[in-house]
């Protein structure tokens, strides 16, 4: 399938390409001014702070956003899959976890899009336990219309009031569309 037919079945675009490379540039902006006023960043005796991307939506976002950073950062990936119509809903499971310890570091997890919030909650209490110094979130896009557990997020590049599923930039429906440059919706007769 080529790119061309893979484009037909978004029904409309939400943020372009150069729309979300703007953002992308503020928000590495205004995390690294976050992150050096409160002396967290800079300081050469200090660990840099460790970007932990929640594979496989993250990757896209992630690494453009590292690579708008002025401080110097570290990066991990985690996997997390959710127990799709198990008997405890928003449960999540571990599928990949980091390489290595967290304790004493300053974490700032990375997230396309959030949803429900179960992801998210489940990450910041497993971080915690493990003795980060700090936990902070940033996400590309929030769902706020669907959250089901109130989590704060500390960064957010698009807040996203209706309900429509997105992809492009990382963000898949059954693993396709990642590789497209913008974020979209998909159309309803694509989703199964
Ligand atoms: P949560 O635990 O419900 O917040 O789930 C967040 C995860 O669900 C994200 O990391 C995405 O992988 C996935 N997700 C939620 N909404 C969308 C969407 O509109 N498009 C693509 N993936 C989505």
């Amino acid at each position: 399938m080529n790119r061309d037919l893979v484009e037909d079945r978004i029904s409309r675009v939400l943020y372009s390409e150069e729309a979300i490379r703007q953002r992308v540039g503020e928000l590495a902006k205004e995390i690294a001014g976050d992150y050096t006023e409160r002396g967290l960043a800079g300081d050469p005796q200090r660990r840099p702070i460790l970007l932990v991307g929640i594979l496989r939506g993250a990757l896209v976002f992630m690494s453009d956003l590292a690579r708008r950073f002025v401080m110097p950062v570290e990066y991990d990936l985690i996997s997390i899959s959710s127990y799709g119509n198990g008997t405890a809903p928003g449960a999540v499971r571990l599928v990949k976890d980091l390489e290595k310890p967290i304790d004493g570091r300053d974490v700032l997890i990375i997230e396309d899009i959030i949803d429900t919030g179960f992801t998210i909650e489940y990450l910041k209490r497993s971080f915690a336990a493990r003795n980060a110094a700090s936990v902070r979130v940033c996400t590309l896009v929030d769902k706020v219309a669907r959250r089901e557990k109130p989590v704060e997020i500390d960064y957010i590049g698009f807040s996203l009031e209706e309900d429509a599923f997105v992809v492009g930039y990382g963000m898949d429906y059954a693993e396709l569309y990642r590789n497209l440059p913008f974020i979209g919706v998909l159309k309803p007769e694509f989703i199964r």
